[in-house]
């Protein structure tokens, strides 16, 4: 298949080439860590959370272990537990219904949107009359910014105001994007991160924030995060947990902040050039109007999916399936409840969704030859089932 004999295999996502650019930077920036030995919330700490927060507009960025104890540390810090229910997408990385559980809270699964893969507001509504009829009461909704594209944080607002919920942006895969001119950071009560390497801001190793404007909130949660006990050494009044950033993952984090912003305009033109070579054999993805993507993965849906990813590991394209099962049918989390109107979006989307290579590196000539890998697997697999259309459309919304 190849039309480029010298070309190189496309990887999923190559951290590697990164490093070749800024490794002498981060090499320098973990030496000055081991020099001044304050490993843990060190200097770098600090100064990251007031970069973050600077880079989004947010009053506060406090930063932790990692992307999943930023949403538990902000369940904790208002209080959330058993006979609370917190709204989640079911069409979702685990985490965002893991941490619901670990508060004693109950998660109420929501249906999402095929078309931006994103939590349904109406879902969210009916959701929460199903969690009042069985006796929860209804406290918070996590929104999730799946494959980087935010949420529809107006019409979830709307919502989440009326019925008196806190809203937590789960923004694991979208720091960096925005939506109508305002950064994710800002865009809800409580935005987690994560730094996970694969993310699209990701460290070399577990990472993760919170950003919010509340003060008080804030210092509680400093207080949470590191066993309950404010930085003078008095008792918050709460229990806490030990979610601290090391110095040396803060140190790489500031570097790779510098080039981030590069590294997204690099995303986001790989995602129009993938829009303009498959939109007419796949269905690509869509942004709402006023959304931007950082674009932490580029997911296509397809009627034939395994079979599309078959042709595509023969022509050395690697793909993944994010994710192949909804969360209200996995052993742990089925005894759940869910929204009333059903799940079907969330399972149809878990079903037919597909990601391509994307990361920041992705030369045009490496792009090309994924983009013919696809095309040339569509048009044979159309070729061996003619009507087994291969831009299949979800069902109706109930
Ligand atoms: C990665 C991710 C998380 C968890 O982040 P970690 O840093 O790996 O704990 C949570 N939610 C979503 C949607 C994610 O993609």
């Amino acid at each position: 298949m190849s039309k480029n004999g010298a070309q190189q295999a496309p990887s999923f996502i190559d951290l590697a080439a990164q490093y070749r650019r800024i490794g002498d930077r981060v090499e320098r920036a973990i030496s000055a860590v081991l020099e001044h030995g304050q490993y843990i919330l060190g200097p770098e700490v600090t100064e990251l959370e007031r970069r973050l927060a600077a880079f989004c507009g947010a009053g506060h960025c406090i930063a932790c272990a990692n992307g999943t104890d930023a949403l538990l540390l902000v369940l904790m810090a208002e209080g959330i537990g058993p006979g609370d229910a917190v709204f989640v997408p079911a069409f979702t990385f685990v985490a965002t219904a893991e941490v619901v559980v670990l508060a004693g809270a109950t998660p109420v699964f929501v249906d999402v949107r095929a078309d931006s893969f994103n939590l349904d507001p109406e879902s969210l509504e009916a959701a929460i009359g199903e969690a009042k009829r069985i006796g929860l009461r209804p406290r918070c909704v996590i929104p999730v910014d799946l494959y980087g594209q935010p949420a529809d944080y107006q019409a979830i607002g709307r919502v989440a105001e009326a019925n008196d919920l806190v809203v937590l942006a789960d923004a694991a895969q979208s720091f960096g994007a925005s939506l109508n001119g305002q950064k994710v950071g800002t865009l809800a009560a409580y935005t987690a991160t994560s730094f996970y390497p694969s993310k699209p801001l990701g460290g070399y190793g577990d990472g993760g924030a919170i950003f919010t404007d509340d003060d008080a909130k804030a210092k509680l949660l400093r207080a949470i995060r590191c066993h309950g006990r404010h930085q003078d050494g008095s008792e918050c009044g709460q229990v806490g947990l030990n979610s601290r950033l090391d110095a040396i993952q803060a140190a790489i984090l500031l570097e790779k902040l510098l080039v981030f912003p590069e590294e997204i305009v690099a995303r986001q033109a790989s995602a129009k050039r993938y829009g303009e070579g498959l939109g007419a054999a796949v269905q690509v993805p869509k942004l709402m109007a006023g959304a931007t993507s950082v674009w932490a993965q580029y997911t296509i849906v397809t009627e034939r999916r395994d079979e599309l990813a078959k042709a595509c590991r023969e022509a050395g394209v690697p793909t993944a399936i994010h994710y192949a099962s909804p969360l209200h049918v996995l052993p742990a989390y089925r005894q759940f409840p869910m929204a009333p109107s059903g799940l079907s979006q969330a399972a149809w989307l878990a079903g037919h969704v597909i990601s391509l290579p994307m990361h920041a590196y992705l030369t045009e000539e490496t792009q090309d030859l994924i983009i013919d890998a696809v095309r040339d697997a569509v048009r044979s697999l159309k070729g061996s089932a003619a009507h087994a259309g291969l831009a299949g459309s979800p069902p109706p919304a109930e």
